[in-house]
């Protein structure tokens, strides 16, 4: 026979906290306190099977269900000598949900179950206490019918209000039991009005429409959108149980109370524990904001023996669970009883410190710390934040991704040049655009943060805004830029030109006005958790860093090496461009070879600051990506202007760019596919990159091993090609300063292709990088720059849990890089593997990478001290499997 119910109480519990699954986090953790001797109500848990069984059913409930329930009550009227429904000496429960994972407020609860006209005029004659024992029918009615019946919260309320209006009373605190019955009064004309039958008596029937009501709840719109945003599996976590516990009364008179507590802070982790109360209130009404409930330290004046049994049991929940604990409470008649306990929901900061503390405190080990901390979470940490408490006096005009962490605020501008240019004059600007593209990248590296109306998580503007640790908020769909009139609109509200906004990059929402922020800073625990994180980790962390200042930043972090060097960025800065653009249009190789002897110089130096800042760990270059057509003007106004400063025709140039159209530019003439057409480029960038390596070798002596990276290769045969073609004038430079230096060739792994065919390719490398964000798009067949638009579409219809391009698909990308690992060592037992897309700095990839074996993992610099405790993490879960 299957067991549906399990009961708990006088010390004893069918449950303990590993059944959480089972049981739910609340009914799992009121078994365990039971077992520990903690005052808790007796009661019984109904598991998450059943509301699994009541889904899959039809909304039926398995058979054995209703006997075990029986058992159960029968069970607690025996353990509390109370009966269900006796007028005399009632058993009064709650009905609550809980499931296995934490939705704190998702789903309902029902207090006060067994009340009716008889057992209300028993329990009036016993306790002498009439006021409290109206006031507890009328919760249970006002929460039965909330809950079980939908009925609006509104219609309650205003029969309150009309009994209050009639008293000329505005506190609940003012009412006497004559009102409190007159609102009972009220609340059942109502429900027989709305449901054309009489409220329930029977608390059979009341008790079997509060358990429907509670499954029903797993369903409730609010819990869908929770399970959906803290991406709650539902194929792994299914249902809820429910809770059926006796009553005590925090509102039984002045001697009484409810509270919930923190055992220590939540939002800075320091040890005082930390909380709320209120006397003579039940349930939610700390909560609920009805009266304004005291600080938890004043319930010492008000009760300190209660008081310090509170603060005696915080100790031994915490040397329990061996964690920070979120407790509810409440006492009857000054008796205390513990109603919940829940490992506590935390800010970042908070993690790090009772992390840390726990261990100091003995009651954790390192490699627990570690993964106490949600990775993810750390962004908080590195990045200014909104003042939480400035915040709410402002308004929301629009939310968009939260696309790259962290708070800004500046005038509004609508391009780069401005942008360059009022930074230039002092300001501070936020970039407002339909979306950037490379050409903008000045202006988004001069505004303190970037708006955009199109894109996703990957567009441009976010994964340039993260490289840059800049905030942004990508694919904020409901402003339309209107970048000609100088404003950006939304509905018919609009911000101009210099107005100030304010963008929070971690929840994507803009606001109208300068909203303080606070500065992030590295504390001492951080740093200490970071190096237990680099102890433990096997996984390589580099970083993604085209400029100096993003390669200091990471080398800040703990970034081991630079694990992509985009050369292409470097072509935009303002002395480089014109260079570029002669190259471009070059019609002949000589033409072509003049131009790139002006960029040599440039391209030369640009390594040489790199290495210098990354001097003693490796970096890793790739030859030019990007399509041509990326570098060259597209409108009339720029082809014109750029003509005449090269001193040919508008017709020609305008000829030119035109030729460089493709229908698919990310699938076209791009990558290793640039090298097989013009070598030269390519040819000039590794002579650049070899001879800035040379140099500092005679100059510094500084070992510098430089890791070119040829990307999307498909075809073993496009890598020797250029091998031959790169070899011998790497070679020839080293050999021309009478330099030899280490120096490798390796390829992205990009292309499906590529990963299918790895053993050749390894055969020919001497390292793979997984380009992830080319592979997961081509994998999928999904646009990067497009995808956006739908993806979103696919995550709230459940077809996708998680954007591919924000955590790798490990399904399906993931097997084709499992299987190039495989076969690319078959090819070569020495080759060096890493990632390098977007998605290495997200903890579930890391934790991916490290499973399949990969040497590195490379991300955006702000994201290193992330994937330093996720490749942690990985090492930590792996010993525990
Ligand atoms: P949630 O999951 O939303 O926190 P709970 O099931 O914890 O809902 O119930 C909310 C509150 O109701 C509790 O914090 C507690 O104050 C009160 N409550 C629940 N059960 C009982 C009970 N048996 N006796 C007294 N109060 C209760
Ligand atoms: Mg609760
Ligand atoms: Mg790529």
């Amino acid at each position: 026979m299957n067991k549906y119910v399990y009961s708990f109480g006088k010390g004893k519990a069918e449950g303990d906290k590993d059944m959480k699954y089972l049981l739910g986090g609340k009914g799992a953790n009121l078994a365990e306190m039971t077992n520990l001797e903690i005052p808790v109500p007796a009661g019984f848990t109904i598991s998450t099977e059943v509301c699994r069984y009541y889904y899959n059913n039809g909304k039926k409930y398995p058979t054995e269900l209703k006997e075990q329930k029986e058992t159960a009550l029968k069970q607690l009227e025996e353990t509390t000598g109370k009966k269900f429904g006796d007028a005399k000496n009632p058993l009064l429960v709650s009905v609550r949900s809980g499931a296995a994972a934490s939705m704190p407020g998702m789903m309902d609860t029902i207090l006060n179950l067994g009340l009716n006209e008889k057992v209300v005029e028993g329990m009036v004659e016993k306790t002498g206490n009439a006021r409290f024992v109206w006031d507890s029918y009328r919760r249970f009615i006002q929460m039965y019918c909330n809950v079980v019946e939908n009925m609006e919260h509104e219609k309650l309320e205003h029969v309150i209000n009309t009994v209050k209006a009639k008293k000329g009373i505005t506190q609940d605190t003012e009412m006497t039991a004559t009102d409190w019955q007159e609102v009972v009064k009220g609340y059942k004309e109502l429900y027989k009005l709305e449901k054309g039958r009489d409220f329930p008596e029977d608390p059979q029937d009341q008790l079997n429409g509060a358990i429907d009501a509670v499954f029903g709840s797993w369903n409730n719109p609010r819990a869908c959108i929770y399970r959906q945003l803290n991406k709650i599996d539902e194929t792994k976590i299914f249902g809820t149980a429910v809770n059926v516990q006796s009553m005590v009364f925090g509102n039984m008179g002045d001697d009484s109370g409810t509270g919930v507590a923190f055992t220590r802070n939540p939002s800075t982790g320091e040890k005082k524990s930390y909380g709320e109360y209120l006397m003579n209130a039940q349930g939610e009404d700390v909560v609920a904001g009805i009266r304004t409930p005291k600080k938890l330290e004043t319930l010492k004046e008000d009760n300190e023996v209660a008081y310090n049994e509170l603060i005696a049991i915080f100790d031994r929940l915490e040397g329990h669970y061996k964690d920070m604990q979120d407790v509810e409470f409440t006492i009857e008649n000054g008796k205390l009883f513990i109603l919940q306990t829940r490992n506590a929901k935390r800010t970042a900061p908070a993690m790090v410190k009772v992390a840390v503390d726990l261990v100091a405190e003995g009651m954790i080990d390192e490699k627990t710390a570690l993964t106490r901390v949600e990775a993810d979470k750390l962004d908080q940490l590195l990045h200014p934040t909104l003042d939480p408490k400035a915040k709410t006096n402002f308004k929301v005009i629009a939310k968009g991704l939260p696309a790259s962490p962290g708070a800004a605020n500046g005038q509004v501008v609508f391009n780069a040049e401005t942008a360059v240019e009022w930074v230039e004059n002092g300001k501070k600007v936020i970039l407002v655009r339909a979306e950037t593209s490379p050409e903008d990248i000045a202006g988004m590296n001069a505004a303190s943060g970037i708006l955009t109306a199109r894109g996703g998580m990957t567009s441009h503007a976010a994964v340039v805004a993260r490289g840059m640790g800049r905030c942004c908020v990508a694919g904020c769909e409901m402003i339309s830029v209107d970048e000609k009139n100088k404003e950006f609109r939304i509905g018919d509200q609009s911000i101009k030109e210099g107005e100030i906004i304010t963008l929070d990059g971690s929840t994507g929402e803009v606001f109208l006005g300068q909203v303080p922020t606070m500065e992030a800073t590295l504390s001492g625990d951080f740093e200490t958790l970071m190096k237990w994180a680099d102890k433990t980790r096997k996984l390589e962390v580099r970083t993604n860093a085209d400029t100096p200042k993003d390669a200091r930043v990471a080398r800040e972090f703990g970034a081991q090496g630079i694990g992509l060097c985009r050369t292409e960025h470097m072509f935009f800065e303002e002395d480089k461009i014109f260079a570029i653009r002669q190259m471009i249009i070059s019609d002949t190789v000589e033409q072509r070879e003049a131009a790139l002897a002006k960029i040599f110089p440039m391209q030369k130096n640009d390594f040489k600051q790199l290495f210098e800042i990354m001097k003693g760990l490796p970096v890793k270059i790739r030859l030019l990506d990007p399509p041509l057509h990326e570098f060259v003007p597209h409108e009339d106004k720029d082809i014109k202007a750029l003509a005449e400063e090269m001193g040919i025709s508008f017709e020609k140039l305008k000829e030119k760019v035109e030729s460089l159209h493709e229908a698919n530019p990310m699938m076209g003439h791009r990558g290793c596919r640039l090298g097989v057409t013009f070598p030269e480029i390519n040819q000039m960038q590794v002579k650049a990159i070899m001879s800035a390596a040379c140099e500092l070798k005679k100059e510094q002596n500084a070992e510098i091993v430089p890791e070119i990276m040829i990307p999307l290769v498909a075809d073993v045969e496009e890598l020797k090609w250029l091998k031959a073609k790169l070899i011998p004038v790497i070679e020839e430079t080293m050999k021309s300063y009478g330099v030899t230096l280490k120096y490798e060739i390796g390829t992205m792994i990009e292309i499906p292709r590529a990963a299918v065919t790895a053993d050749e390719i390894g055969a020919e490398a001497e390292f793979f990088s997984f380009g992830t964000n080319d592979l997961t798009q081509m994998t999928y067949g999904f646009s990067r720059d497009d995808a956006g638009k739908f993806i979103k579409d696919y995550m709230r219809e459940k077809i996708l849990l998680e954007d591919p391009f924000k955590s790798v698909d490990q399904k399906g990308v993931g097997k084709l890089m499992e299987m190039a690992v495989k076969l690319g060592r078959a090819g070569n037992p020495k080759l060096n593997i890493g990632i390098c897309g977007e998605q290495g700095g997200d903890p579930a990839t890391v934790k991916f990478c490290h499973n399949i074996g990969l040497n590195y993992v490379s991300c955006s610099p702000y994201r290193v001290p992330i994937a330093r405790l996720a490749a942690a993490q990985a090492v930590v879960e792996e010993s525990k499997k």
